[in-house]
């Protein structure tokens, strides 16, 4: 027995005025979703709890079985961690853009022109660098994709608790990083991150490439802006929790980020790039390729959440209609007799507001002996009438681990 968990992020919606009051799940087309809510049990979940709009950070750790409130620290880490880089206990990790500013450090664009060409040979200018007051501190740093990457600092008596240089805003300066706490770790973390803001715009300043594409009358990549802080938290694997062998397969880094320190694998789905142009299907097939290596899979889907932060309703259906395609694909390719299909969203996301909220997002689960209910279609709506009501994120891995055979009995 094992298990396909299909994550459509910030899938979930609230009403939408053009839709004549109804969500893009209940008027979007979704065949194999339905399929899946109607053969199986269904209901609603609150990743956190209800009326919190969750992270999706928190929303993951919370969904695979994690308090977030006791070892969330911060989202760097994962996003380096998720880039392919080795984050150690300690390291504090920034996910970092390159930008383009002016001699007065205002930030003229936060993506660089959204540099795609030369920013892996700026990222490794910088990679290594050293930090002259701070001979123990190293500085890893990798270009991701496009302007973004991800920067960990790595020596003693470090701290997560500093603030963004990222001003999150064009015409700003960049910030200054502060201490967010009275620690002396924190004040130190302050001032070396504040050293590398300066050093690091002098060497890309003064880069060929940069130079390049003034020539090229493209923006400089002539900055890092840096946020989200984070360390990675010291938990117990998933893996070693069930006895299972499990894996993410994702085209985001967080969400790889986030599996992995947990004790997920990933891999690697050409196609899945974490956008709206992912192929959904690759990953599906993927999917389908590892199941007889791994009890557990977690298949996420970026596109729908990026969708409602444009607050872009044709692409939200358009992500809806791909996750369909990708659920269809595991119905068709699996045995249902072996395999469990769930779908959920991390969170809510509202198109019209552009933001998160805290509504619950529906789940439905297939597989063999589930208690069927009268669910015919999966939204919002409909699996809030389903048989596993009203659930917390926290719940969901004991239900699906329960189902297939994994879960401990409680007393005698
Ligand atoms: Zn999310
Ligand atoms: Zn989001």
């Amino acid at each position: 027995m094992r298990v396909i968990l299909i994550i459509g992020d910030g899938m979930a919606d609230r009403p939408i005025k053009e839709l004549g009051g109804k969500t893009p799940l209940q008027v979007t087309s979704t065949p194999s979703m339905d399929e899946v809510a109607r053969t199986g049990v269904n209901g609603v979940m609150d990743s956190i709890a209800p009326g919190i709009p969750p992270g999706s950070d928190t929303a993951h750790l919370t969904i695979l079985g994690y308090d977030p409130y006791k070892i969330y620290e911060g989202r760097g880490a994962f996003e380096a961690l998720g880039a392919g880089l080795k984050v150690k206990p300690g390291d504090v990790a920034f996910r970092g853009n390159f930008a383009t500013v002016d001699d007065s450090l205002t930030v003229l664009d936060r993506r660089a022109g959204r540099i795609r060409e030369g920013a892996e040979e700026l990222a490794e200018a910088l990679n290594g660098l050293k930090l002259d007051p701070f001979p123990e501190v190293q500085v890893i740093l990798k270009n991701t994709v496009e302007h973004r990457c991800a920067v960990i600092f790595r020596g003693p008596h470090l701290s997560r608790m500093v603030s963004d240089t990222d001003p999150h805003e064009s015409d700003h300066k960049i910030n200054e990083a502060k201490p967010l706490d009275d620690s002396s770790e924190a004040l130190r973390t302050s001032s070396i991150v504040n050293f590398f803001t300066r050093n690091s715009r002098m060497i890309l300043e003064k880069h060929p490439m940069n130079a390049e594409r003034r020539s090229k009358g493209l923006l400089p990549a002539n900055a890092i802006l840096l946020r989200g802080a984070g360390v990675i938290p010291e938990v117990r694997p998933i893996t070693d929790i069930y006895g299972i062998k499990a894996l993410v397969v994702a085209g985001g880094a967080l969400y790889k980020g986030v599996c992995n320190s947990v004790g997920m694998d990933s891999i690697n789905v050409p196609g899945a790039t974490g956008n709206y142009a992912t192929d959904s299907e690759a990953k599906a097939k993927s999917a389908v390729e590892n199941l007889p290596k791994y009890d557990f899979i977690l298949v996420h889907i970026k596109g729908t959440d990026s969708a409602s932060h444009d607050s872009d309703l044709g692409k939200k259906i358009m992500m809806i209609e791909k996750v369909d395609k990708l659920v269809g694909h595991l119905l068709k390719n699996t045995d249902p007799d072996e395999v469990f299909i769930a779908i959920t969203s991390d969170h809510t996301t509202s198109t019209d507001s552009g933001e998160h909220t805290g509504d619950p997002v529906p789940v439905s689960i297939k597989g063999p002996n589930v208690r069927v209910d009268s669910v015919q279609s999966y939204s919002e709506t409909d699996c809030a009438q389903g048989g596993l009501g009203r659930i917390r994120g926290s719940d969901l891995m004991p239900i699906l681990m329960d189902l297939v055979g994994k879960s401990i009995m409680f007393g005698e």
